[in-house]
Order: C-alpha cells, then sequence, then structure tokens
C-alpha cells in the first residue's frame, strides 16, 4: 500500500454512521484491506500510536472535549490485546479504562445507565469502555431472564423494551456529543470459525488457560442470536456523531490498525489548538519569571 496509514477513506469500509439497511454479512471478519502480513502492517501500527499520543496530550492540555471509546465483541475477539497494543504510547493518566461485567447487587439497585454515566472520561480524557452500555440490548437481549432480575416496575417493561433502549442509547449519545464528548464504537468482527480456534488454543496452550472461561462455549452456543442483536444495535444508534466501526478481527494486527487510525482520524478532526494566551496571563508569567530570578 502506498499511504503511510489508514486514512479517512480506507476507513470508510468499516465506518456506519447511518445505520439503515446495514448488514453485518455484509463485513468480512478476515479482510485486511491489501495487507499482507503482520509485518507489512507494523509500520503503520507504530505510526498510529505515536500519533494518538500527540493528539492526547493536546487533548489533555486544551481540556474542552473528550473521547469515549466502547469496545463490544464476541469472546476472544481481541478486545484486551487491541485496548493494550493501540494505547501503548499515550499517557496512563490521560486514559481510564473500565470494563463492564454483570452488574453488582449495588448496580441493579439503579437504573441500567448509572454505572455507564459514572465511568464517563471528563474533559482532556480518553474513556475506554471495555463492554458497555451495549451488553444492555445484546447479553440481556439474548438472556432475557437477566431483564427480569433488573428490578424494573413490571408495567413498564413491555414487547419493546429493547427497541426502547436503543432509543434511549442513541439518545444518551447525541446528548454526549453535544456536550463535547466524541464516541466512537467498536465492533470487533470476529467469526465463528476463528473464535473457536482461539478458544482451542487457550485449552490447549497452558499459558492461555487463565483466559478461558467455560462459560465461553456455552455462549458460543448463541452465536446467531448474538449477530442479529449487534446488527440491530448498529443500525439505529450508528450516527454521525457517534459512528460504528465494523472492524474485520480474525486477524488481530489487522483489527489494532484499524482502530488506530479511526482514533488517530477523531482527534485530529477535533480542533485540539490551544487557546491563545491573554495579556493578563502573559503578565502573570512575566512575574512568575522575575520571582525565580529574584531567588538568585
Ligand atoms: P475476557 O476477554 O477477559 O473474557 P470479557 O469482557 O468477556 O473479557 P468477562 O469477565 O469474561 O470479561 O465477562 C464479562 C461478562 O459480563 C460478559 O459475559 C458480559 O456479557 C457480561 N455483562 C456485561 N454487561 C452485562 C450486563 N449489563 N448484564 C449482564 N451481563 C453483562
Ligand atoms: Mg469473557
Amino acid at each position: 500500500m502506498a499511504e503511510k496509514k489508514l486514512g479517512a477513506k480506507d476507513l470508510a469500509r468499516f465506518r456506519v454512521e447511518d445505520g439503515r439497511g446495514f448488514r453485518l454479512a455484509e463485513h468480512d471478519p478476515g479482510e485486511t484491506h491489501g495487507l499482507k502480513s503482520k509485518d507489512e502492517a507494523q509500520e503503520l501500527l507504530a505510526g498510529g500510536v505515536q500519533a494518538l499520543a500527540r493528539y492526547q496530550e493536546r487533548l489533555a492540555a486544551q481540556d474542552r472535549w473528550s473521547l469515549l471509546v466502547v469496545f463490544q465483541a464476541m469472546d476472544a475477539a481481541g478486545k484486551d490485546g487491541t485496548i493494550e497494543h493501540v494505547m501503548s504510547g499515550v499517557n496512563p493518566a490521560g486514559v481510564h479504562v473500565t470494563s463492564f461485567k454483570a452488574p453488582s447487587e449495588e448496580e441493579l439497585d439503579h437504573d441500567w445507565m448509572w454505572r455507564h454515566w459514572k465511568a464517563l472520561p471528563e474533559r482532556g480524557r480518553i474513556g475506554i469502555f471495555n463492554r458497555s452500555h451495549y451488553e444492555e440490548v445484546l447479553v440481556v437481549r439474548v438472556h432475557e431472564q437477566l431483564l427480569a432480575a433488573q428490578k424494573i416496575p413490571r408495567e413498564l417493561v413491555g414487547k419493546k423494551v429493547f427497541e426502547e433502549r436503543l432509543q434511549d442509547i442513541a439518545n444518551f449519545e447525541s446528548f454526549l456529543a453535544r456536550n463535547g464528548t466524541r464516541v466512537l464504537k467498536f465492533f470487533l468482527n470476529v467469526s465463528k470459525a476463528e473464535q473457536k480456534k482461539r478458544f482451542l488454543e487457550r485449552i490447549d496452550q497452558p499459558d492461555k488457560n487463565w483466559k478461558f472461561a467455560v462459560g465461553d462455549v456455552r455462549e458460543r452456543a448463541h452465536w446467531d442470536a448474538y449477530q442479529s442483536a449487534y446488527e440491530d444495535a448498529i443500525r439505529r444508534t450508528a450516527a454521525p456523531h457517534a459512528p460504528w466501526y465494523v472492524v474485520p478481527a480474525d486477524k488481530k494486527w489487522f483489527t489494532r490498525l484499524v482502530v488506530a487510525a479511526a482514533i488517530e482520524a477523531e482527534l485530529e478532526s477535533l480542533d485540539l489548538s490551544l487557546p491563545p494566551a491573554t495579556p493578563e496571563r502573559e503578565a502573570a508569567l512575566r512575574a512568575a519569571r522575575a520571582e525565580l530570578e529574584r531567588e538568585g
């Protein structure tokens, strides 16, 4: 490939900002955009990682925007490794990763968005959701008994409950966008065959055993239900201010490259220039300098 990085044009293939008519089946988990190997991608990825570090510094210095990055995927699609690699150059103080598991008793005593609100990034920071509010229309949709555990007054839970939740999510994300939080959502699209291969590796290689949860195989049995829940979620919540990226995830090196490039492109699109110094500020700086010099 001739370009030095994946640009907006290359990324358009994976970016969904209008969900109407979106079909997951049109996205190939094995695609690598003409790149043939990890080695070929190495330099591109390194460039992306460095660019993120630079932009993050500006984001913090400007202290106006924040960025929320959501990762959703089937098990073993590579969420953790992607977060680790893509963020490897960024100052840890500027990034906060929250992993969302099954809700606790305390969390179930609140509405389902509560814990997500609390974890949103402050201005100037990048927040990463490793799983997210989307689980409420994914795992909870696939296993409806989870809904019953949520203590919502019965008469409020009707046939359209997931449609309503998707609307609430879209509204939540519009709200964030209007208040200075950019929202980027990544679906790491792994194939069923590749997931099986990764599960077998986790079982067979002692140093990977810890990554394997027996329950993951049970979830795999609901593969089709998950795929259609993902498709519907993307259809109803993709927007220009909160796009989804459907990222091919059968080749981990390619996943990382796309994610890094997409975050880079998003930060690049923000005006991260610093506010010009005011005369008062300049005078204060001169006075501070003079005071330091008087120390001798
Ligand atoms: P890993 O790659 O380490 O397995 P993971 O994200 O799968 O990462 P786990 O601790 O294995 O982490 O799983 C978290 C589980 O919590 C998932 O099965 C997910 O579906 C579940 N979960 C997340 N949010 C909710 C929710 N709102 N309601 C019910 N279950 C949830
Ligand atoms: Mg898991």
